[in-house]
């Protein structure tokens, strides 16, 4: 007996069992009708292999796809990766910026605590912990994702920014309120001349010890003697409140006599006047007139005594003018001041 098959089918059982394939088709030989004949396959058996196919064929796509993905890129991931990019780069310029204004205010700090604070006699403002950082659970929210490190880095540069801006800050408010007094006590302290000078008819008579011609020992004259004709015009020398005028202190040979009280331990005194055109009390400003040159009091002839008085003890008057001299003028003053007496020592 022959047994074989080939491409027409297997011939041990030439009745019955002679199959053939042909174009994917399984046919069978009938040896009756001499023909082959299409082998009918049950639908049941079908229907498994067009699963089997369909899940072979979904698997296949599902690898191709992934081997895809892993070579080229989508659209999609192409834009995203872009985004992902340009918003490194954002962060990146914004760290920069960042740095930037913070060097700025560090500039300003500088500035603040070379010239600014020394200008008021200021010590350089130290606010406890304000150059330590925040401790990493403030930014504990960031954490976790692709880019934490970059957004935190971002936030502590941030908060230190904000840190020092709130020093800054305060050291300004500081100096402003500084400045303020600065000004009012500018204004209020003696600077000016308390009579025009142009009126001056002698030299000066000076502060400090004088020699008594009949005591033979010397007293301390409290103020300088300006010799002017009277009724010339006596102003105030700074901002301040009338403390006293001559009632009541009639003492020393002063005669009819103006205390200013100037605030930040400053007092300055007129004496020997004819006029007094103010009361205690009464607030006055540099320059304004109080009252009028005299000859009152312990006096040889008409002069203003005027007196510079600092937390309770007297100084050189003379040392208040500079604000409203140039230096030449203010030499030439020094020179003429004499120990001439204008007044009766006593
Ligand atoms: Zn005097």
């Amino acid at each position: 007996m022959y047994v074989g098959s080939g491409l027409f089918g297997d011939y041990s059982q030439p009745e019955r069992h002679i199959r053939a394939f042909m174009a994917g088709k399984e046919y069978r030989f009938n040896p009756d009708t001499l023909t082959y004949e299409r082998i009918r396959e049950p639908v049941r058996l079908r229907i498994y292999r067009y699963l089997r196919h369909g899940i072979v064929l979904f698997l296949l796509v599902c690898i191709l796809n992934m081997l895809f993905s892993l070579a080229f890129r989508t659209p999609k991931m192409e834009r995203i990766a872009r985004e992902n990019d340009e918003l490194l780069v954002r962060y990146d310029i914004l760290s920069r910026r960042i740095s930037e204004a913070e060097a700025r205010l560090d500039a300003i700090h500088q500035r603040d605590i070379k010239v600014y604070r020394p200008l008021f006699g200021a010590d350089t403002m130290y606010i406890p912990g304000i150059y330590i950082p925040y401790p990493d659970s403030v930014y504990a929210d960031l954490n976790g994702y692709e880019y934490s490190g970059i957004m935190v880095s971002n936030w502590k540069l941030l908060d230190r920014l904000g840190r020092k801006i709130y020093l800054q800050s305060r050291s300004l408010d500081q100096l402003q309120m500084l400045a303020t007094d600065k000004e009012t006590m500018a204004t209020a302290v003696p600077a000016i001349w308390p009579i025009d000078k142009r009126n001056l008819r002698n030299n000066i008579g000076a502060y400090g010890n004088r020699f008594h011609p009949i005591y033979k020992r010397y007293i301390k004259h409290e103020g300088i003697d300006m010799p002017a004709d009277i009724g010339d015009p006596v102003y105030a020398t700074g901002n301040g409140v009338v403390k006293a005028t001559d009632i009541g202190f009639r003492r020393r040979g002063y005669g009819r006599q103006i205390l200013i009280d100037h605030g930040f331990g400053y007092q300055t005194r007129y004496a020997h006047l004819s006029q007094i055109d103010v009361e205690p009390g009464q607030r006055v400003s540099r320059g304004e007139q109080i009252g009028r040159v005299g000859n009152t009091g312990g006096s040889t002839g008409p002069h203003l005594h005027y007196e510079v008085i600092f937390m309770g003890h007297t100084v050189n008057p003379i040392n208040y003018f500079r604000r409203d001299m140039d230096p030449e003028e203010f030499e030439r003053i020094i020179q003429s001041v004499q120990t001439t007496s204008y007044e009766l020592l006593e």
